[in-house]
């Protein structure tokens, strides 16, 4: 399933400050070329709020229109790779594209020594592009980086960024975010396995963008320690059941189905789970580059 908003009326919201979201990367850990690494962009006006920073996200933000010179601020929602390995193309590929400041950018507890280890990583890379021809921006490779906890985190003209912890198995720290924009209230879950709190923080919010997996498809797997797949899976992901009821009870204006781990399901199969779960609201299986 497509987009759910129309090319009209994605033009006009563009031409305001008004808020649309864009799957960047709907997918999970496995290379998917139709579906890259988690990141989704909710824009308002000109600036562009991204929630993880999955690989892809920089080929991504270009694909999208949107800015590949920095955005206006990033939050990571745990430091799983598939959520972080886009981290340091949006720190460097920013920087050559022309940012000038510091990124401005949120995530756990362990999030800034991450920051430290990628910039100390790159240090040849930076040497050369400072010192060399390319004369880029000394210190335009920086980066602001904030260890937050549950609360309001961010609040700047208008638009709100709120945390809670979810559950996400044995992380000590994985953040769902809600962004509440002038005309728009959005939830990124994360990964979480159904999370009661989620219900109260996103109750009635215009967007949910929530993890998912496909419960008829669940099963052990033919590998060492394949066995624990399904116990793996319900401890620390929501499958596509739990999130209708979830939903049901948060009853958000629109549902996008984010981070699926499809296990061969169809859009389909995934949408009667969440049907079966009792949520009867507007749904999407997210694809990348939707818009809603
Ligand atoms: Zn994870
Ligand atoms: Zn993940």
């Amino acid at each position: 399933m497509k987009g759910t908003t129309s090319e009209a009326e994605t033009k006009t919201r563009s031409n305001a400050e008004n808020t649309t979201v864009v799957l960047l990367g709907t997918g999970m850990p496995r290379p998917d070329p139709a579906a890259s690494g988690p990141a989704t962009a909710i824009v308002v006006g000109k600036r562009v709020f991204l929630v993880d920073a999955g690989p892809g996200v920089m080929r991504q933000l270009a694909a999208a229109h949107l800015p590949i010179d920095g955005v206006t601020a990033l939050f990571v929602t745990h430091l799983h790779s598939d959520h972080t390995l886009g981290y340091p193309d949006l720190i460097f590929t920013s920087w050559v594209m022309g940012r000038k400041g510091p990124l401005h950018a949120y995530g756990p507890h362990g999030f800034k020594q991450m920051t430290d280890h990628l910039v100390a990583a790159y240090a040849e890379d930076i040497k050369v592009r400072t010192e060399g021809l390319e004369h880029q921006t000394p210190d335009g490779f920086r980066v602001d980086a904030n260890e937050i906890g549950p609360g309001i985190i961010y609040e700047s003209d208008g638009v709100r960024v709120q945390a809670i912890a979810v559950a996400h198995g044995t992380w000590e720290e994985a953040f769902a975010y809600r962004i509440d924009t002038p005309d728009r209230s959005v939830v990124v879950s994360g990964d979480t396995r159904p999370h009661d709190d989620l219900v109260r923080f996103a109750s009635g919010v215009d967007v949910l963008v929530h993890e998912v997996y496909a419960s008829s498809k669940l099963k052990p797997e033919p590998r060492p320690g394949g066995e624990d797949w399904p116990r793996y899976m319900r401890e620390y992901h929501t499958s596509d059941v739990e999130l209708g009821i979830l939903s049901a009870r948060i009853q958000p204006k629109l549902l996008a189905l984010n981070h699926i781990i499809r296990m061969g399901a169809s859009d389909e199969e995934l949408l009667a789970g969440v049907r079966s779960g009792g949520f009867t609201g507007r749904v999407i299986v997210g694809h990348d580059l939707d818009r809603c």
